[in-house]
């Protein structure tokens, strides 16, 4: 009997996590495929970053690819060169993390065990379709794989484009679409001003690289609410328990203010009151109406991604210093115009407040606006092909693909499947918190132990 085979499609973190717990728990005659497009299997969009700025915003201590050994990527850490250093700094480069993953990968590789079980496929995945036997996997226009089970870990998506720009001038030179692209301030004037659309975390990791390569022109940063990322404390006080979970927005609302407030007036910190929440924050989520899940994105998102997913210390001294310096400037307002002129991008946006227009010129304008997640909008072409074929559908919310709470796709009518799964922000929908390696993490986990009850099931 062939052995049942498990394709993943992407091997960032997510896909790549799910295959080591998935050879941990399946039966021996099992195959996982682990499929990706690029070169480096293991790292991903976050952890192919080779700046040595762009740091973790997550304490090393809290990296761990296994839920069940926290001290595993310290213990990693611990045995690299100038590991007292790394160590010292508490929030280490993202990269390091990648080679981590990496390095855990390369181990199962080499198990004699895993001969035959674990397989590295480079391909790019641009369609699925349903067989009698199972699933056949399209790569590369040429390549077909037969799979029993697939699971997508195609994790994030470049942002949306700005809605009010002109069509030539987001096909022309000035405008940078995905700001994690390698190349995206080569042959930039180092006086030159640059636009980023944003002011999250994405801007910060662009304004990082742009003072690192010697930048001197203004940075300007625009965005809704111009709100920016909090930074961590220098020591972060353990979360005391939570009491009680709220089961609405207003009772969520009520008891993050509450408790900032007492602790505030307590000589505390807000931080461990949004941090006890951590390993409670999805079912919060799923214990929200689609009404409130949907009051939650229209107003107080932007509030929970700065205060939820901050800035490491260093890194906001940094954007501290330059924006005292005057160099990294802040506007708040919506976009009105963006285009071309001579050679220089212009953009007019209504300022928040007194509803001014204010115009900028700038030699570029990048993207940082955040992951796109309207499924019907990204450009992909296993997503689309997808999407086209019925074989999934967008969430209600629109924040990813809609799954179930096992992470098994809904076709187009809504129907379950039995053998298509996602993992990682795909699932953001139904999850909401999906993005962070601790929740992550604790995800694989969970849908590799119940891939590994089908695989047995179909053995038995
Ligand atoms: C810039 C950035 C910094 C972050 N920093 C942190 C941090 O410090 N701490 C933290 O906890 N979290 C952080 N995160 C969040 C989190 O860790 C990532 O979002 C997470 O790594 C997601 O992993 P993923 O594997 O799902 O997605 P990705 O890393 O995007 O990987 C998806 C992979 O799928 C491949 N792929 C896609 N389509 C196909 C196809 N059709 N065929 C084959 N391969 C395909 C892609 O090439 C890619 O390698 C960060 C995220 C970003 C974007």
């Amino acid at each position: 009997m062939p052995r049942p085979t498990i394709a993943i499609v992407g091997a960032g973190f997510s896909g790549t996590l799910l295959a080591l717990h998935l050879l941990r728990r399946c039966p021996e005659a099992i195959r996982v495929t682990l499929i990706e497009r690029n070169s480096a299997f293991g790292r991903g969009q976050a952890y192919a970053t080779g700046n040595p700025s762009h740091l973790l915003n997550v304490p090393a201590a809290r990296m761990s690819a296994f839920h069940d050994q926290p001290n595993d990527f310290v213990d990693w850490l611990r045995r690299q060169p100038d590991a007292e250093a790394l160590l010292a700094q508490g929030f280490v480069p993202r990269r390091l993390f990648g080679a981590y993953v990496r390095a855990l990968l390369s181990e199962e590789v080499k198990r004699p065990e895993n001969d035959g079980r674990l397989e590295l496929l480079r391909g790019d995945v641009a369609g699925l379709s349903k067989t009698e036997a199972g699933l056949t996997l399209a790569m590369d226009g040429d390549r077909w794989l037969p799979a029993d089970l697939a699971v997508l870990a195609i994790g994030n998506f470049p942002p949306e484009p700005p809605p009010c720009a002109d069509a030539d001038f987001l096909d022309g030179p000035l405008y940078l679409p995905d700001p994690w692209a390698a190349d995206s301030f080569a042959a930039l004037p180092p006086e030159a001003p640059v636009l980023l659309i944003g002011t999250g975390l994405t801007m910060v990791d662009a304004t990082i690289s742009l003072l690192d390569q010697g930048h001197r022109g203004p940075i300007h940063a625009l965005s809704r609410r111009g709100l920016l990322p909090r930074r961590h404390a220098a020591t972060a006080p353990r979360p005391a328990p939570v009491a009680a979970l709220p089961a609405t927005l207003v009772e969520l609302v009520r008891s993050l203010r509450g408790e900032a407030r007492r602790a505030a007036a307590g000589g505390g910190d807000w931080r461990p009151v949004v941090d006890r929440l951590r390993p409670f924050t999805q079912d919060v989520w799923q214990a929200l109406s689609p009404a409130d899940q949907s009051r939650f994105l229209r107003h107080l998102r932007p509030w929970w991604d700065v205060h939820r997913h901050r800035m490491a210390g260093p890194v906001a001294d940094r954007i501290e210093a330059a924006r005292a310096s005057g160099q990294l400037r802040l506007h708040v307002g919506r976009i009105q115009t963006l285009r071309q002129e001579g050679g220089i991008a212009e953009l007019t946006y209504r300022r928040r407040g007194d509803g001014e227009t204010v115009e900028l010129r700038v030699a570029r304008v990048v993207n940082c606006a955040g992951p796109g997640c309207d499924y019907d909008r990204i450009d992909h072409p296993l997503v689309r092909s997808l999407l086209q074929a019925g074989l999934v559908r967008p969430d209600p919310l629109r924040l990813g693909l809609d799954v179930t709470g096992t992470c098994a796709l809904r076709d187009r009518s809504g129907a379950i499947s039995r053998r298509l799964f996602a993992v990682g922000p795909v699932t953001k929908g139904s999850f909401w918190e999906m993005t962070a390696v601790p929740d992550i993490r604790r995800q694989c986990e969970v849908v590799a132990e119940h891939l590994a009850g089908i695989v047995r099931a179909t053995l038995a």
